[in-house]
Formats: C-alpha cells, structure tokens, sequence
C-alpha cells in the first residue's frame, strides 16, 4: 500500500502538533503532499567552505568549519542574546541567537567540530552570524548527499522557532523514507517519452536531493512543464466547455454590407494580419458558439477596422452591433471616424456617452429597442440598464484593460432573449480589443481561455519613430525643434503626467508649462489647445477638435489622450517628466504619432535625478518601437502580478515555473495539452486516464500543486 498523501502533516515522524502548525500557519503546508510540493527556491553548493580570514563585507551566505570556544548571555530584558565564539584555523567570529537561547545553549556541543550556514554581518569589527544553520561535522559528513543543498522558502518565524532549512530538509527526508519515493505519475507514458521527461518519483526526488546538476535541471524541466501544462489544459477544456455550452447567436452570411464595403470603400490595402483576424472572427461568428475573442495588437496596428468589418457581418446578419471605448474623446474619434463609411452604406449609427443630452438619449434608447439604430458606439454609458437592444449580435470592446471584470460581463445581458420558457439573455459575440501589448506568454496564461488574435504587422509605409531623451536643461533646443516642425506644417503633442486627475501638484506642472509654451509660441502666429481631467467634455471635445482638423498647432494635454487619439498629422510627441509614467503608458503616449506619412519623433524629458529602473524604461523607449519587446521588459520590470492587478493572480501563482524566464516550456505545454485535446477532447482515452484523474482533482483546489502528485 501507498502512504496516502493526503495524510495531514502532523503524522509524519519528527513533526508533531508544534512543528505542523507552524508549517501549516507560515507555509500553507497542510498535508504530505504539500510538503511534497514545496520546492526550494534555489540552491548552494555545500562542498564549498569559507574560512574567516576569507569572509568578505558582503552579507553573502558562507559555510564554515570550525568550533565554539565560549559562550555566553549578552545585554538585558528584550536585548539579551545568546553570543558564541566560533574559531576556526584563521580567526574568531561570533554566532548570535536572539530567541530560543535556553535550548541552544543545552544543545550545543563545545569541542566539537560543526559546520555553520548562513549570512554573515560585520558587527562592532568583528563578523558575526546571526542564528546560523548549523550541524555538527560528523552528521554533515553522513548527510551530505550531494553538492547542491536546496534552500526552502522559510520566514522569519520558522527560522526563529527553529525550522531552519535543516530541519526541512530533514522533514522532507523523511517523507520520502514513508513513501519510499514512489508518487504516481501524472503525466502519460506518450509526453513522458516524447518529451524524455523525468518521471514523476525522480523528478520530485531530484528537485529536493539533486544528485548533480543534469539531474537537476530535468527534474526542474519536468516539475515546470507539468505545472504549466495543467495550467493550460484547464483553460482550453474551459474554453471547449464554454463553447459547447454557450450556444451562440449563428451569422451564416457575409453579404451586403461587407462586401460593398470591402469592395468600394475601403481606404487602404488591408495588412496581411488584419485579413487573417477578420477571418478568424469571421469563423467565430458562423460557427455555432459564442465569440470570446481578445485581439491584440499593437498602437497602430489598425484595430479599428477590424472592429467596424466585423460589425458589419452583424448588421449583413440583421444583428445590431455596439462598440464601447473608454473615454469620451475616444469614444467620439471612432464615432466621427466610423460615421462617413455609415453614411454611404446607409446604415444608422448613434454616440452615446455622459454628456448626451436627454432628449437625443431618450430618441437612442427608443430605436436601439425598435431596432432602427444598427451601430451604437460610446462610453460605459452603454452598459446602463436603460439601454436596451431590439438584438445586438456582436459587442466590442476597445482599450479592454481600462475596463472592469464586471463591466465586461454587464454586455453579455444585452443580448436578445431567450425563446422559450429559460429565459435570460444569449449573449452577444464579444471581441475585445487592447493595445496595452501583453506578452504573449503572459496572454496565453492569463487569458488562455478567450481565444486571441494578434496583428503583428504595422500598415506599410510607417516609419520608425525617432525617440530619443533630453533632460530638461535641453528644453530650448527642444523648442527650437519644435518650431521647425510646425514651420513644417506639423503638430506637437505636449503631454504632462497627472496620475491622479486631482493631484494640485501636477495640474499646477500643467498650467505653468502651458504658460511656458504660451510664451515661446505666441498668438497669433502659433496656436495651442489644451485638455485636461478638470475639464468640462465639451469643452475638453471642442479643444481636441480643433486640434484634429488642425486648426491648432500644440495640444497640451494630460494623459486623458493616452488612448486612441488618431490625429495623422502629429508628429511629434514631447513626454514631460517622461521618469513618471510606466513603460506601456509611455508606449501608448508615442503611439499618438508616428500615423501619418511623415517621420515622427518622441521625445522624453526628464530631470537628472532618475532611478535605475527609470533609466531602463527611457533605454527601452529610445532603443525599441515594438511594443510587445516593450511589454517584455515591463513585465521584467514590474512582475506579472503588478501587470495584471490582482484579478488573475491565482493563475500566476506559480510554484516553481517563472512566467517571464520559462515561457519556452510555457509554449511547449500549451502546444502539447492542445495537441492532446484536439485528438481527444474529454480525455476519454486510456492513455489519458493520469490526466483526466489529475484534470478532476483539479476543481476542488485552488493551487495546481495541490491536486498534481
Ligand atoms: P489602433 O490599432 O491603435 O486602434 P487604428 O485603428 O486607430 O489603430 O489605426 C491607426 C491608423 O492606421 C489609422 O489612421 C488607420 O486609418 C490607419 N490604418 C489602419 N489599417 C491600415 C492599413 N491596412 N493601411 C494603411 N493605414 C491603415
Ligand atoms: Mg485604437
């Protein structure tokens, strides 16, 4: 019989009910199995030994052979602490413990050789070694498996309770004693042998007692592969279950519409990329499930039109179509952009946003529910309960990541009802679309469950923007250029940080600089817009208008046109204070230009004083435009969690994978779990059987590792 690993760690020999609730209150570790997957976080090679004489300033973790020559109890009440003199041939040190100094004192053997661990500190001239991991020479010798010693995650209060990383790994000795290091095996004999896996038992045996290197890294490759696979394969089965479940409204034809719009008004040749999603979605929209479908793409890249062709084969199919931006000045660029193609194909197209005054509003509501109203575009307004569609058949949603979860869900009720007595909505074919490039590999993880399409290609004739970086001493250079661009017949973007809308700080930034450029670009020879959070939107969309038919030659602006804006004619973006804003955001802000046929510039301006992660952002910017090697280093930078909010950290809490650094095994997993349920989509198969058992297990935990082994 198999040791059952569900068995609560209190059972397992050298634990006991103190040790087990600290483990279970600081590590989570409840049961066998989750001290089976407590993988360390990195290793040290313990056939290594320090002397003293060698120990350097640096805090770095050493290893020493030597004795205790004194002891004694230094200072009084909560300062009071156990001091050891340690000797070895070369010198004196001391090892300090702060806590439990009764039962080390009884405990330690003086005389005897011991091998200490840990980090040292240089304390009143001397080095010492605060509470050290250590054991006498004779059993580090028997120990001593292998040059590669694991390090487990720990924290403070297992270490001064006494569960170093000794004594875990002695607990983890044990456990593989009880099981005698057989765990069954999760994944099939047919990935097992195709990929030259590590089995599951010398996988977990060679990630806690490594026997040399090779050993190693295919136990880590093996542990990592499975837990990313699983991670995979239960976002495609959730994807398969979605779409066999959520019965999609059909659109069976391409007809009118589309075509005559492909055909005749169309204003440019199509990328090869956009041609491919189209069609993508094209098949999404007739087969029978429900679209869910995220397109990526960078700023640029010419989402808007796939969105308006894909609207199209909604109204060709008698289906009303809604388009949702996240603010009002982008809501009403597409609006303006999507309405000249509305009016020659005659169709009927409607804004509605905060600011829609109460009787258009009410005539809006009226024929989006009789259904003369075909595309309605807008802000969140649209998600009110008011607004109510006759049949809306496809929903879309641009800049998705300035959008909440629940937003999101509210457009799946505005679909048609429901015949028959189950009542509800049938949701509309969603696409939602997002310029805030996320790596691929993260995308994959994350949203692993929608289906994605990228367009990787830009429209030809872009030119690379020149972006390069000037501190603010440089400014009158900076508006010496700006000056000959205008003399040009361009326009400039000036944009100034105002992370929060209120902040008085960067409003008072914004205001003095617009004197600033006021001053250094007078009327009525230069004129200059400006568009601010504090704005009224009418005011903020009489400004903006100005600027897009060119009737101004600055737009001094905050970051409320990060998203979107599409004025062809700027071609040059100043970013102040450009050290404020994240990589994607200064990404984003660039993208404003760089859309007409002209060379374009960024340029970013900041102070002398800048960080070290500062200075890696404006590197990036000078040396990339591509914004998903943009978006890899942000991700390098900030972490997935930060990236994504907290929303979809679950699936980021690895164990032992690292998003960033093991995306190859992240594509090969994926690549492998839908090559596996393309042949056999409910893991029926025998030869599955270890994936369907460990897939099942999987819904009643919350972390994969729980359920794997
Ligand atoms: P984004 O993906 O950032 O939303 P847009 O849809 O706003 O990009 O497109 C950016 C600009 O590129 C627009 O002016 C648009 O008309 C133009 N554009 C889009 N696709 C093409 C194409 N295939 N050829 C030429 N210009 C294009
Ligand atoms: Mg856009």
């Amino acid at each position: 019989m198999s040791v059952n690993l569900q068995t609560p760690i209190d059972y397992l020999k050298g634990v006991g009910p103190n040790r087990a609730d600290l483990l279970r209150k600081e590590l989570s570790i409840h049961t066998y199995q989750d001290l089976i997957n407590l993988f360390p976080n990195r290793y040290i090679d313990r056939t290594q030994y320090y002397k003293i004489n060698q120990l350097q300033r640096n805090n770095a973790d050493v290893q020493i052979v030597g004795k205790i020559i004194g002891l004694q109890e230094v200072g009084q009440k909560r300062g009071k602490r156990l001091v050891a003199t340690f000797q070895d041939d070369t010198g004196i040190m001391e090892l300090v413990w702060f806590r439990g100094q009764k039962w080390i004192r009884e405990s330690l053997k003086q005389d005897k050789p011991y091998v200490i661990y840990g980090k040292c500190n240089w304390f009143n001239g001397r080095f010492s070694m605060p509470h050290p991991d250590m054991e006498l020479l004779e059993d580090h010798k028997k120990n001593l498996r292998s040059a590669m010693q694991p390090i487990y995650p720990s924290t403070e209060k297992l270490s001064n309770k006494g569960i170093t990383n000794r004594v875990l790994n002695k607990i983890m000795q044990q456990l593989f004693v009880e099981t005698k290091g057989k765990f069954e095996e999760t994944l099939t004999k047919e990935l097992l042998s195709e990929l030259k896996l590590l089995s599951k038992s010398e996988a977990l045996f060679n990630v806690h007692f490594p026997k040399n290197q090779e050993l190693l890294a295919r136990a880590e490759f093996r542990l990592k592969f499975e837990e990313l696979f699983y991670i995979q394969l239960q976002l495609i089965l959730k994807n398969l279950i979605h779409k066999k479940k959520i019965k999609g409204l059909v659109f069976e034809k391409v007809s009118n519409y589309f075509n005559t719009f492909f055909e005749q008004h169309l204003p440019f040749q199509l990328t090869e990329a956009q041609k491919r999603v189209i069609k993508e979605i094209r098949h999404d929209l007739g087969s029978k499930a429900q679209m869910n479908r995220l397109l990526q793409g960078d700023v640029g890249s010419g989402k808007t039109i796939v969105a308006l062709m894909s609207m199209f084969i909604a109204l060709d199919n008698g289906f009303q179509a809604c388009l949702m931006a996240p603010t009002e000045i982008l809501s009403v660029q597409h609006y303006n952009g999507l309405y000249n193609y509305c009016k020659k194909l005659k169709i009927s197209i409607s804004l509605l946003t905060g600011s829609t005054k109460t009787l258009e509003r009410k005539k809006i509501h009226e024929n989006l529910e009789n259904g003369q109203l075909q595309i309605l575009i807008g802000t969140h307004a649209l998600l009110e309960d008011k607004v109510k569609f006759k049949n809306l058949g496809l929903a879309i949603i641009d800049e998705q990541h300035r959008f909440g979860v629940a937003q999101r869900s509210k457009l799946w009720e505005k679909g048609p009802p429901r015949s028959g007595e189950v009542g509800g909505a049938i949701p509309p074919h969603i696409l939602v679309m997002t310029a805030t490039p996320i790596p691929r590999t993260l995308a994959m993880s994350v949203y692993g469950d929608l289906d994605i399409s990228f367009i990787d290609e830009l429209p030809p004739g872009r030119k690379h923007i020149k972006t390069v970086h000037r501190y603010d001493k440089n400014r009158l250079k900076v508006f010496r250029f700006i000056r000959d661009e205008i003399e040009k017949g361009r326009q400039v973007y000036v944009v100034y940080p105002l992370i929060q809308e209120s902040e008085k700080m960067d409003y008072k930034d914004l205001m003095d600089g617009y004197e600033s450029i006021s001053r250094e670009f007078p009327a009525p020879d230069y004129q200059i817009s400006i568009v601010h959070g504090q704005m009224k939107a009418t005011d903020k969309e009489f400004e903006m208008q100005r600027f897009v038919k060119g009737e101004t030659n600055i737009m001094v602006a905050t970051t409320v046109i990060e998203v979107g804006v599409d004025v062809p004619n700027a071609s040059v973006m100043i970013i102040e204070s450009a050290e404020r804003f994240g990589l994607s955001q200064l990404h984003q802000l660039r993208g404003r230009v760089g859309r007409g046929a002209e060379q374009s510039y960024c340029i970013l301006m900041t102070s002398h004083k800048l960080s070290t992660d500062s200075k890696t952002r404006l590197e990036t910017m000078v040396n990339t435009n591509d914004g998903f090697e943009i978006a890899e280093v942000d991700l390098k930078l900030r972490g997935p969690g930060d990236i994504m909010g907290t929303q979809q950290s679950g699936v980021l809490n690895l164990k032992i994978a690292n998003i960033v650094k093991d995306k190859d095994i992240l594509q090969l997993a994926r690549y492998h779990a839908k090559r596996i349920l393309s042949n056999d989509p409910t893991l029926s198969n025998p030869e599955n059987k270890a994936l369907l058992t460990t897939y099942h297990a999987l819904g009643k935990y919350k972390n994969i590792w729980n359920y794997i082994s």
